[in-house]
């Protein structure tokens, strides 16, 4: 029977518009579905992407040829590099977007894409048929078949919005709630749980009084997200600093009772990292003030972003924390802040392809996935994407370890523990993070993008002129000696720097460096970066290989864990539930032992040296 299509993605948000490309771009005939084509690439909250350990994310999506690196450069009107105080290792590129921009430059992305077509509709239910994902049906009756469905419906999912006292169902701001497909993927064999977020007012920009705050401008050199951008030739808009202050949080005490948060009204869970300000309030009661971001959301329009102050007390009160804000007084509010609770599937019912375990060719990505953020959302999307058509293709599937990408960390994380919250990324996630840099995400992941099929002729031409003058930089430094001691070496002094190391060289090999580096900087800083770290990352290097070795030893997936000898009565439980694909996925089950893996380990040898099996 032929299908309408290979893979139906459900969504627009960011998780679908890379799922889709993803899809597409490794051939697979793909429909993008989603309520609204004009809401494609929506910043539901903040405009802004990147930041410390999600702007590492950015540039692995980049580095695998996704597409939000190259829409964040595309439409960035503030660019920064977060932690520069600190080592590279965990410096965080972030842009303020020209949210308007960001989201056009994704459609105009989906719509030059082949073998992907965009339908406007809601989804409904998704069709199975012989035990298999076949299809979807949509509000109007509609049905479209398929082999495989990619779920990507962020905070949609029986969407529940708060504004003090005041709830309505809804997606987010202005858009519907979707409410027909949790009870779909019930049937399909998923639970759902709920969690929550909420999102800050929105002023009128000619109403803030920006003399009364703090000035902060993007970086003098900003740095491009993708790695086909070089650099970027941008006019940057500045952001504003300023702070709430003890009445504020007065008026806000004395309106706990009113506080959705605390009445009983929200009964579920938000990101921790990114609380409201009640909850700061709650929380942190002796903080005499906390800080507030005044951000554009783009060139042509008057909307600005107050970032810091998430909330879903009632409007009322919203008033009187706006209009006390240093430099607000006489802001205008377009937007009040709210809160909204969703329905979402705890991750440990996805396999590391992020395909549900419960029913084959059902894929889930984004937020749906107990994850907060543009980025993460973006990232298992590409990952879903990717996995979906090289499934259908017959391929191996693409898992990516901890070692090698925040991408990987965060699906271990989800898969492996689930969440009680939602999950943000942050660097202290990642065991290997001297590794998993922004600077050489290209150098982790472009070529297995490239084996995959996602990365393009012209990035993988360009991902090698930067490699060819980096490894000729790399040889030379490690090959020129000057006393007795090779400049390769000399990168791990701290005040080390490339014109001053390269300096000490005879001057035509001096200038052969200064030209390598001069013509692919990018490339080639990142390598010195590597200079730095290298005592470091020998020391790692036992510790990591004894990892991959139990990241490489695949455990069937019809194991029967009570079948097996020896193992703990705990760990059958909870190794039945997870059904890790490796061993270096079980030892990061909670509550497994590394004896239970030793035991499991000889189990695993026994079986394949068993004759013909
Ligand atoms: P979304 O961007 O939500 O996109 C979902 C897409 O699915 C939409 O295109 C929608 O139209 C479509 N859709 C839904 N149901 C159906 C259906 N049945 N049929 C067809 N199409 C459907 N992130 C942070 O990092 N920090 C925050 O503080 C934060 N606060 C937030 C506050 C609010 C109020 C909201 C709404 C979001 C907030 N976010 C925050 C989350 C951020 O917006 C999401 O993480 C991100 O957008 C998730 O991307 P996604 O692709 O999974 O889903």
């Amino acid at each position: 029977m032929t299908c309408d299509f290979a893979i139906i993605v459900v969504g627009g948000g960011h998780a679908g518009a890379e799922a889709a490309h993803a899809a597409a771009r490794l051939g697979a005939p793909t429909a993008l579905i989603t309520l609204d084509p004009a809401t494609i690439g929506a910043m539901s909250c903040n405009p802004a992407i990147g930041g410390v350990g999600k702007g590492q994310i950015v540039r692995e999506i980049d580095a695998m040829g996704g597409l939000m690196g190259l829409a964040a450069d595309a439409s960035g009107i503030q660019f920064r590099m977060l932690n520069r105080s600190k080592g590279p290792a965990v410096w965080g590129p972030r842009c303020q977007s020209d949210r308007h921009a960001y989201a056009a430059w994704i459609q105009a992305a989906l719509a030059r894409t082949p073998n992907l077509t965009v339908v406007p509709g809601e989804v409904v239910d998704v069709l199975t048929k012989d035990g298999r994902t076949a299809g979807v049906r949509l509000a109007t009756g509609q049905e479209l078949t398929c082999q495989a469905v990619i779920v990507t419906c962020g905070t949609f999912l029986a969407g529940l919005m708060h504004v003090g006292e005041t709830t309505f169902p809804g997606g987010r701001y202005g858009e519907p709630a979707a409410e027909g497909l949790s009870d779909s993927l019930r049937a399909c064999g998923l639970t759902l749980d709920r969690l929550k977020t909420g999102t800050c007012p929105r002023l009128a920009a000619e109403t803030i009084d920006t003399d009364r705050c703090t000035r902060q401008d993007g970086d003098p050199d900003p740095q491009a997200f993708s790695f086909v951008n070089e650099s970027l030739q941008v006019e940057q808009i500045p952001c504003w600093l300023s702070a709430t202050n003890q009445a504020i949080h007065d008026v806000i005490r004395a309106n706990f009772h009113r506080a959705p948060l605390f009445t009983g009204q929200i009964q579920s869970t938000g990101p921790r990292y990114c609380p409201s300000l009640e909850t700061k309030i709650h929380r942190f009661p002796d903080r005499p003030s906390h800080q507030v971001f005044i951000e554009p959301e783009g060139r042509d329009t008057n909307w600005t972003y107050i970032n810091g102050i998430s909330t879903s007390l009632p409007e009322d009160v919203q008033d009187i924390i706006v209009h006390n804000i240093r430099g607000l007084e006489n802001a205008e509010i377009l937007r009040y802040g709210y809160a909204i609770e969703y329905d979402f599937a705890q991750p440990t019912q996805l396999t590391s392809a992020l395909e549900t375990k419960a029913a084959a060719g059902l894929y889930l990505a984004g937020q749906i996935n107990g994850t907060t953020g543009y980025e993460e959302a973006a990232a298992l999307g590409l990952m879903a994407g990717a996995n979906a058509a090289l499934k259908l293709a017959g391929r191996d599937e693409l898992v990516l370890r901890r070692d090698q990408a925040y991408i990987g960390v965060m699906i271990d994380d989800l898969v492996t523990k689930g969440v009680n919250e939602p999950y943000r990324m942050f660097t202290s996630r990642a065991e290997h993070r001297l590794r998993l840099r922004a600077d050489n995400a290209d150098r982790r992941l472009t070529e297995i993008g490239r084996a995959v099929g996602l990365v393009d002729d012209e990035r993988w031409a360009r991902f090698q002129r930067g490699g060819a003058a980096a490894s000729e930089v790399e040889t030379v430094l490690a090959a020129t000696r000057v006393d007795g001691k090779t400049l390769a070496g000399r990168f791990q002094q701290p005040d080390a720097t490339a014109e001053g190391i390269f300096a000490l060289a005879d001057s035509p090999t001096a200038q052969r460096l200064t030209d390598l580096r001069a013509a692919q900087p990018k490339a080639v800083d990142s390598r010195l970066v590597d200079l730095r770290y290298a005592g470091y990352l020998e020391k790692e290097a036992a510790a990591l290989k004894h990892m991959q070795q139990l990241d490489a030893k695949l455990i069937p997936g019809e194991i029967d864990y009570a079948a097996i000898s020896h193992l703990r009565h705990e760990a059958i439980e909870k190794l039945s539930d997870v059904r890790p694909r490796s061993l270096g996925q079980a030892l990061r089950v909670s509550g497994i032992t590394p004896a239970d893996i030793t035991v499991l380990g000889v189990y695993l040898a026994s079986q394949a040296a068993r004759p013909g099996e």
